[in-house]
């Protein structure tokens, strides 16, 4: 029999799994943030550059040829042969051979969901990043396993040394991200194969979520100006890219996944139960988007990032980053205030940030996007300058 007992509370009704996550404190830097005018927003976390407009041209074509119905559940072909065009180019991973599959998903976050899906059971373990993108956490509580945080403080390198001693007989993978959020911190090429090797000795999966591989600085590129990647010396890898920070498409909801076919095939199958497809018109705008070149705009973001250390690296404890395009420093601890009550000063003076609570175990530190027009990132570094210096 249904309840309809009124005194009964409707939200018992909800799962556990959905309660155990809790976006307390993201909501709560959103509400702050949405009660200022005229507001200096450095907790922006997409690009502030329009899509190209060979790519809009390409996603209104097919909207308008009625290419509008649902796509083979993996992806267009067409997409398919530029994604092994491309990681042929970018990893070294074979173009034409059966040696692994790729599923084209529902952003990066599509991918990352499937890819857990098919790989935890209840009790199984994954490691991520502390600090972690927001949703690493919620994998664990979405699938019924567990995510185990690897501390990565001060430098924020997830190496082989530190996730070593979390391996044990219930771990199934170990997840990366490189360039990092919050962090934007690059690993090099030896931490990469140090890594690889890691997984592969212990047989556990390696995903590694490189949804910033284009937003990679000078400072941090190989030679050849390709991203450092596990999956260079580990082609069982599962490699997790996004179109959305790249092209400034966020919305468009495109990532993809490409890694072992036992895997792989697996995670298709969850999607055509679930997402079905990723959404096809914009699938065909992205087809031509690996022959972008997004130079120009990495470049500015390498420019604003050296803006960011020479305002704050003074004041703060802050790791260098190599990519992406936020940094993550620590507030004073001469402060004596958590990274949200900074958070909550830096809201009395208009400024956005993100605390560091929100992506760790720890709130000490908060992030900044440089994702955003050089004056007024340049006016709320002074602003946060003034906060650090206790004023
Ligand atoms: N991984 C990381 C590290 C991210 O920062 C983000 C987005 N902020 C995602 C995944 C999700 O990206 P998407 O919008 O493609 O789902």
């Amino acid at each position: 029999m249904p309840h309809t007992d009124p005194a009964v509370d409707p939200t018992s009704r909800l799962s556990r799994r959905t309660l155990a996550m809790d976006a307390s404190g993201i909501r709560r830097a959103f509400e702050l943030g949405a009660t200022l005018e005229n507001p200096i927003n450095l907790s922006i976390g997409q690009p502030d550059f329009p899509v190209p407009d060979a790519m809009k041209a390409a996603a209104t074509r097919a909207i308008e040829e009625d290419r509008n119905g649902y796509t083979l559940t993996q992806g267009i072909p067409a997409l398919h042969e530029s994604i092994r065009r491309h990681l042929a180019h970018d990893l070294g991973w074979s173009r034409d051979g059966e040696d692994y599959s790729t599923v084209v998903t529902s952003g990066t976050s599509g991918g990352l969901l499937l890819a857990s899906l098919a790989l935890l059971d209840e009790g199984d373990e994954a490691i991520m990043p502390d600090p972690w993108f927001v949703l690493y956490p919620q994998l664990g509580h979405l699938t019924g396993g567990k995510m185990v945080a690897c501390d990565t403080y001060p430098d924020f390198r997830m190496t082989a040394a530190r996730v070593e001693p979390l391996i044990n007989d219930r771990t199934k993978f170990v997840l990366v991200n490189s360039p990092g959020n919050p962090s934007g911190v690059v690993l090099s090429d030896e931490e990469m194969r140090d890594l690889a090797d890691l997984c592969r000795g212990r047989g556990v999966q390696l995903v590694t979520d490189e949804i910033y591989d284009e937003f990679v600085f000078a400072d941090s590129v190989r030679p050849d100006g390709t991203c450092p990647s596990p999956a260079r010396f580990d082609h069982q890898a599962l490699v997790i890219r996004g179109f959305g920070k790249t092209y400034g498409c966020t919305g468009w909801r495109l990532g993809y996944a490409a890694g072992p076919t036992w895997l792989v095939e697996q995670m298709r199958k969850i999607q055509q139960f679930t997402y079905v497809c990723a959404p096809s018109p914009l699938q065909w705008g992205v087809i031509e988007a690996f022959d972008i070149d997004n130079a120009d705009q990495v470049a500015r973001y390498a420019d604003r990032c050296g803006m960011v250390m020479e305002a704050l690296s003074p004041h703060v404890d802050l790791v260098r980053p190599g990519g992406a395009f936020y940094a993550f420093f620590e507030v004073p601890p001469a402060l004596g205030m958590t990274a949200t009550a900074f958070m909550e000063r830096a809201v009395e003076r208009r400024v956005l940030l993100v605390p560091g609570g929100v992506f760790s175990s720890r709130d000490t530190h908060v992030r900044l996007s440089f994702a955003v027009e050089e004056d007024l990132l340049r006016e709320g570094l002074a602003i946060l300058v003034d906060l650090l210096q206790g004023r």
